[in-house]
């Protein structure tokens, strides 16, 4: 097998949970959501883990977490930055083993599963780019900037976007490596990152292809986010 990496997010400020603690720190019944998310990692076949998080909570991260539950393949622990992609940056960074293929998570998407990591390892490796997701099952709209309808897109093309999204190490490199000396032309042109896909769309010709999560697969993002991953935690 190819070795591989998983880069977990965990330096988000979590605005949109309200609440002091960060949400990769809440508890799904009695354990953290990030918990739940480096369990399932550690079960697995995934080689190498380098855990990304905030300023000043390696500390915290590396007792409350990595200690006291006993996680052994966190091979790095490293500051995340402002936007999510400067933190995925940070983690590439830190990759300094021989290692061949990324995954690419959000700490706080706790219920990843074997099987999605096996698809992904699948598709990785005949395409080169993968990212995980669900197709919709809302209509989705694409308003214009007063708030009408613009367009209404083939709903059978739609999918809504998760992670681990998975790709070739060199292939990773250089993109993100690209972005961030192009960050500041992006930004001017209005251009937002918000997922590793995009990356690679914009500085590679390798096609990314489409892989079945789950509709499990959630994002603690609000409150309710919450009380749907308690129930999710008992079955
Ligand atoms: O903010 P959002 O919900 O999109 O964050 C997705 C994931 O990326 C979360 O796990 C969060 O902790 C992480 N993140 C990060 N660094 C940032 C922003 C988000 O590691 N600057």
């Amino acid at each position: 097998m190819e070795h591989t990496t998983v880069i977990v997010l965990a330096a988000g400020q979590g605005k949109r949970m309200n609440t002091k603690v960060r949400k990769q720190y809440l508890l799904i019944k009695d354990k953290p959501v990030l918990f739940y998310t480096l369990d399932c990692l550690e079960k697995s076949f995934i080689d190498d883990i380098v855990l990304v998080v905030g300023e000043g909570e390696q500390e915290y991260c590396q007792k409350e977490i990595i200690e006291k539950y006993g996680f052994h393949k966190i091979r790095a622990v490293v500051t995340g930055g402002k936007e999510r992609y400067h933190s995925v940056y940070q983690g590439l960074q830190a990759i300094s083993w021989k290692n061949d293929i990324v995954y690419i998570h959000d700490g706080a998407r706790p219920f990843l599963s074997e099987d999605m990591l096996q698809r992904a390892y699948d598709a990785v490796k005949e395409s080169g780019a993968c990212v995980l997701g669900m197709p919709v099952k809302d209509t989705v709209k694409i308003a214009d900037e007063s708030g009408f309808v613009k367009d209404t897109p083939n709903r059978a093309f739609v999918w809504q976007i998760q992670t681990p999204q998975v790709f070739w190490h060199d292939l990773v490199m250089d993109c993100y490596t690209r972005l961030m000396e192009q960050e500041k032309i992006l930004l001017e042109n209005g251009v937002k990152i918000t997922d590793d896909a995009m990356v690679i769309e914009y500085f590679s010709d390798t096609p990314v292809k489409l892989v079945e999560g789950s509709y499990r697969n959630i994002k603690i993002t609000t409150p309710e986010d919450l009380e749907i991953a308690s129930v999710f935690v008992t079955k």
